[in-house]
């Protein structure tokens, strides 16, 4: 899901000794540096930026919201469309500026434009002094550390292990109520426009102790909802294939024990491989659905080939996951799905919706991604596009036009043939259907109660604030005494395409 404002800190300047983490000695020793850090793009990117975070912390960096105070500026970066990259080139020279006149500042791109450029943004364009990949965070110190001693350094190796799992990510830009929980890295599928298995590296599935663990903390610090984030979220297969330290409860390996909230943990050695222990993604949505009823459970992205009916059958067994499944569809016809290669067709994304509605339910929110005019889309192709959206119905969709991505099977393969002026009328005729789509669906809502977590004050006024049901609609009511983090009834009164308009009723 893009994103495309910078995602900016919300807690003014930290001093380092007013943060939990004082056990790195060095901390105590080292002159606090303000670090300000900018994210762009997806969920992942935001999750990665409260690991880097963390992991600078103790190396005495305090986040600052300033740019203009920073001695050290981290861009996370996005590499999906052209011009994600071309918004962070633009930053990058406005942070240039800065740097004329206050030579001791770092500059350093992170992520999947770093990955996929390297040397470039050093050497080439000298824009920064710092290149890191996304499974280099943990380097940064020693990367710092050489810009200190007057070089510049990069780092983008690609890990087959690294999933940052021992690292507790201190939250940014968070209303305390919501948090994202990476659950694993990088993505096996080529589908043939993407850029992300270049950049990410190959997927991997983060150890299902830390992330219960995680989810717990979360918890038990006042937030209400988790989203696990993955590229493909159904993928998720975990076993202990290597003796690791890992923490469990009560000191017994198998998973299902975690799920007692109240219990002990303890430090075992896990040092046996069992077939049997191998967790998948539904029954890890069901340990972090146990930990407490209260705690609402979200995830992203699902990949139509991948998504299962065991999944679907947790969905329904545990209240607190919500009903609402992201299943991009990127086109609606056949031949483009294979070119894409998606691994499904038209017929089998219609039946896995016919699933999730039999299944979950009918009114199990569902929304997509969709690109328009990819290589060699036609109108008939297009118009394809447009007839599964009348069928499915899609609740708000993520639209975009195709952009050729240097190194892609599609860019080796395909000409990038379908001229710009085109692709962005067939964009706008998707997003007019659903902008009429959403609008009809929230029609359905009114006169409906539901319950919203409250998420914090609205955009435009103080005197009303927000939330989201369970399907994953934004809802916006008068505050009556409203508290962030609580449950509340709302009856809808009336909506636009985007948001329900409503009164708390109880
Ligand atoms: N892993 C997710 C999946 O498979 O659905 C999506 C990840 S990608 C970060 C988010 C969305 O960006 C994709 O679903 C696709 O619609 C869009 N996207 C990816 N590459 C693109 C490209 N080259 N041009 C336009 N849109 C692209
Ligand atoms: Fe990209 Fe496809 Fe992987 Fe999603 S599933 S990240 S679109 S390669």
């Amino acid at each position: 899901m893009e994103n495309s404002a910078p995602i900016i800190p919300s807690t003014p300047s930290l001093e380092l000794h007013t943060l939990e983490d004082s056990s790195d000695v060095t901390a105590s020793t080292l002159p606090i540096r303000n670090l300000y850090m900018e994210s762009y793009g997806c969920q992942m990117n935001l999750a990665d930026s409260e690991v880097v975070v963390s992991i600078l912390r103790p190396h005495g960096f305090a986040v600052t919201t300033s740019y203009e105070q920073a001695d050290l500026i981290f861009i996370n970066t996005c590499a999906i469309r052209d011009k994600a990259e071309q918004t962070v080139r633009k930053r990058l020279s406005q942070f240039n500026q800065i740097k004329r006149h206050k030579p001791d500042l770092i500059i350093g791109v992170l992520g999947c434009m770093a990955e996929r450029l390297k040397q470039q943004l050093l050497e080439e364009e000298k824009l920064v002094d710092i290149v890191a990949g996304p499974d280099a965070y943990r380097d940064l110190p020693r990367l710092v550390a050489t810009v200190d001693g007057g070089h510049r350094a990069i780092n983008t190796f690609l890990s087959r292990e690294e999933t940052y799992a021992d690292i507790s990510p201190m939250r940014l830009n968070s209303n305390g109520v919501t948090a994202f929980i990476s659950i694993m890295r990088g993505c096996d599928n080529m589908c043939s426009f993407c850029v992300v298995p270049f950049t990410r590296g190959r997927e991997r599935s983060r150890d299902p102790y830390s992330i219960v663990r995680e989810a717990r903390e979360v918890f038990e610090q006042g937030y209400r909802e988790v989203t696990l984030l993955g590229q493909n979220v159904d993928s998720y297969k975990w076993s202990p294939t290597k003796p690791s330290t890992t923490k469990v409860a009560n000191g017994h390996s198998a998973f299902p024990v975690l799920n007692q909230v109240d219990s002990q943990v303890v430090e075992i050695q896990q040092a046996r491989v069992d077939v049997q222990e191998i967790i998948n993604f539904a029954q890890l949505l069901a340990q972090v659905a146990q930990i407490h009823p209260d705690l609402r459970v979200r995830f992203s992205t699902s990949h139509p080939k991948d998504i299962t009916n065991e999944v679907l059958h947790t969905m329904k067994a545990h209240d607190n996951i919500c009903k609402y499944i992201h299943l991009p569809v990127q086109s609606g016809n056949s031949r483009i799905l294979q070119l894409m290669n998606r691994t499904y067709d038209r017929e089998w994304y219609l039946q896995k919706v016919r699933d999730i509605r039999n299944i979950v339910g009918p009114s199990c929110g569902i929304s997509s991604d969709m690109i328009a005019g990819f290589c060699t889309e036609t109108e008939e192709d297009h118009q394809d596009t447009l007839s599964l959206m009348d069928e499915v119905q899609y609740d708000f969709s993520y639209m975009f036009y195709y952009s050729e991505r240097p190194g892609t099977l599609a860019a080796r393969k395909y000409a990038d043939d379908v001229p710009l002026v085109v692709k962005k009328t067939r964009l706008q005729e998707i997003i007019d259907k659903q902008r009429q789509h959403s609008l009809a669906s929230n029609l359905k809502d009114i006169g409906q109660t539901y319950q919203v977590l409250i998420e914090g004050p609205s955009k435009k006024s103080n005197d009303y604030w927000q939330g989201r049901t369970n399907t994953n609609k934004v809802v916006v009511f008068k505050n009556q005494g409203c508290a962030k983090g609580k449950y509340v009834n709302v009856h809808i009164k009336t909506c636009t395409s985007a948001t329900l308009l409503g009164d708390i009723c109880d």
